[in-house]
């Protein structure tokens, strides 16, 4: 295992990147390796495997990106590399990510991921792929039609191990690996090891090299934290207790165990609590569907799993309840880091058992922060609640990057209109958010959805960039985009009421040419 110290802190160009690689890293703007990235570049290019025991915002992506992509033959049109991702989100935005950084090389790289049509993404595989970005099933799939060949895959990378595992899919990656050369190099992250992680590396990956990264500032401060003492059997009520009188805005309640957690739902929700779960027992479809409502604020309370929420990006959590208290102190601050966000005062809230007290004390002293008893609200002064948001969406961009029409054009928003989840539910939710979301989305004459991008031609994109975002992020087809409209310093684009939300949900927050976009529904 190795740890990096400030002395031998490393630049970019020390890393042996080519000159085309360099570019796209300046281009991007990134400044200095991340840590993860100064470690596991080198080991990789030296052609060695690596675990890199690094969670999401460390830079991992770039970490085997990087390498990965300096290793690749543009002339050689079979896949080279294969990167598996837990989720069809990270698999978007891991191929993003590689694109940005391949702007200067002639590579391929094409994302296969369920819920969208196989048809066009095996007609991009036939068009030639050097990297697939693929989730598991989507792989599994493609291989079984004969769409997808990785005899020449020799450069193998698996992301959120830890996440394939807990969603049950680790035989097929395994499966999947058995496919692939047995002289091919392979790259593991994880944020955890469980015991399964550990076999996998060792039965499929040779002499790997261990890189692990721990946040080293732990910041918190944004955050009341608290901690409620309660025996175990009197925990549902007492939660029914602390959730009535702190009143969330909306809330995440985190339980360790996936069956925990549907427990904690069916409890809740039969005492007339607006709930839903987040955990990996339950489908794709499923788990889209429960993001959006959350995302969208039709639903108050998410019972989660740590790995499960951990796809979920969310800004406006006014609580996180540790309602089963972390294992770790980096998963403490990795839970309670939903809550606070953007200049915001959060509140977390960790129940403890009485023999969990020193599990507590052990957080404490490793997050140097104050968690004092919890009180009822009217028993203390109050924290300032962060408005209520009136719509769903994000913040829009900063008012300096937007001209005036435009703020007004995102920033007055609707009153979110309560509607039935209906579909969203729903086990064959590959497309959940449409259908129940035209009462408050604003539709073109021709039913289709204006479409606000906060980027325009000052950041390098043009009309063909946006469709190709639009295809290749959001997963239209070219009739389904009626529009694409770039000004300045920001752009619209038209797109079909029936996929408009989803692509909100696919593009918005990623990065486009370098830059990170938002993308919301423009008010009519
Ligand atoms: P990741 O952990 O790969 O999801 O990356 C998290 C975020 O950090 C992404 O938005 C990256 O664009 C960004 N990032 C990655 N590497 C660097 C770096 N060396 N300097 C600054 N930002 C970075």
């Amino acid at each position: 295992m190795t740890e990096q110290t400030e002395q031998d802190e490393k630049l970019f160009k020390d890393l042996g990147l080519t000159p085309e690689i360099q570019q796209a890293i300046d281009e991007i703007g990134f400044e200095k390796p991340s840590p993860i990235q100064a470690e596991a570049i080198p080991e990789l290019l030296a052609g060695h495997d690596v675990i890199g025991q690094a969670q999401t915002g460390t830079g991992k992506t770039a970490a085997f990106g990087l390498p990965m992509l300096q290793y690749l033959d543009p002339a050689n049109d079979e896949v080279q590399a294969i990167v598996l991702t837990p989720t069809r989100e990270l698999c978007i935005q891991v191929t993003q990510a590689l694109r940005s950084y391949a702007e200067h090389l002639d590579i391929e790289i094409v994302a296969v991921f369920g819920g969208a049509p196989i048809r066009s993404q095996q007609a991009q595989l036939r068009s030639g792929a050097h990297v697939v970005v693929a989730t598991v099933g989507r792989m599994k799939d493609l291989i079984s039609r004969r769409s997808l060949v990785l005899t020449a895959a020799r450069f193998v990378v698996l992301d959120e191990a830890d996440e394939m595992l807990d969603l049950g899919f680790i035989e097929d990656v395994e499966r999947i690996l058995r496919m692939c050369p047995s002289g091919r190099q392979t790259a593991l992250f994880s944020a955890t090891m469980p015991p399964p992680i550990k076999r996998l590396a060792d039965t499929f990956m040779y002499d790997p090299v261990t890189i692990s990264i721990t946040p080293k500032t732990l910041t918190v401060d944004a955050i009341e934290q608290a901690y409620v003492e309660v025996p175990g059997r009197a925990k549902v009520d007492k939660l029914i207790e602390v959730v009535k009188a702190e009143d969330p805005e909306q809330a995440i309640l985190f339980c360790r165990t996936k069956l925990g957690c549907a427990r904690l739902e069916r409890d809740l929700k039969n005492r007339g609590l607006d709930v839903k779960a987040l955990h990996g027992d339950l489908s794709q479809g499923v788990r889209d569907g429960v993001m959006l409502a959350f995302k969208n604020h039709r639903c108050k309370l998410l019972v989660a799993t740590d790995i499960a929420a951990r796809g979920l990006d969310v800004d406006h959590v006014t609580h996180v309840i540790n309602y089963d208290i972390p294992n770790s102190s980096e998963t403490y601050v990795h839970r309670i880091g939903r809550t606070g966000r953007a200049g915001r005062t959060g509140r977390a809230i960790t129940f403890v058992t009485p023999d969990q007290r020193r599990d507590l004390d052990q957080i404490k002293k490793d997050v140097k922060a104050s968690i004092s008893e919890w009180e009822k609200p009217e028993d203390r002064i109050e924290h300032a609640r962060p408005p209520r948001r009136k719509r769903r969406g994000e913040e829009p961009a900063p008012l300096d990057e937007q001209p005036a029409v435009a703020v007004e054009e995102v920033e007055e928003f609707d009153e979110v209109v309560e509607v039935p989840l209906n579909n969203v539910d729903d086990e064959t939710g590959g497309d959940a958010g449409t259908g129940d979301e035209s009462a408050d989305i604003p539709e073109t004459a021709d039913g289709a959805v204006k479409l606000f991008v906060n980027r325009g031609s000052r950041s390098g994109i043009d009309e063909e960039d946006l469709r190709w975002a639009l295809r290749e992020g959001a997963v239209l087809n070219d009739d389904q985009v009626s529009d694409v409209r770039v000004l300045e310093r920001f752009s619209f684009v038209e797109v079909d009421g029936d996929v408009a939300e989803r692509t909100v949900e696919f593009l918005d927050g990623t990065r486009l040419k370098g830059s990170g976009i938002r993308v919301e529904i423009a008010r009519s």
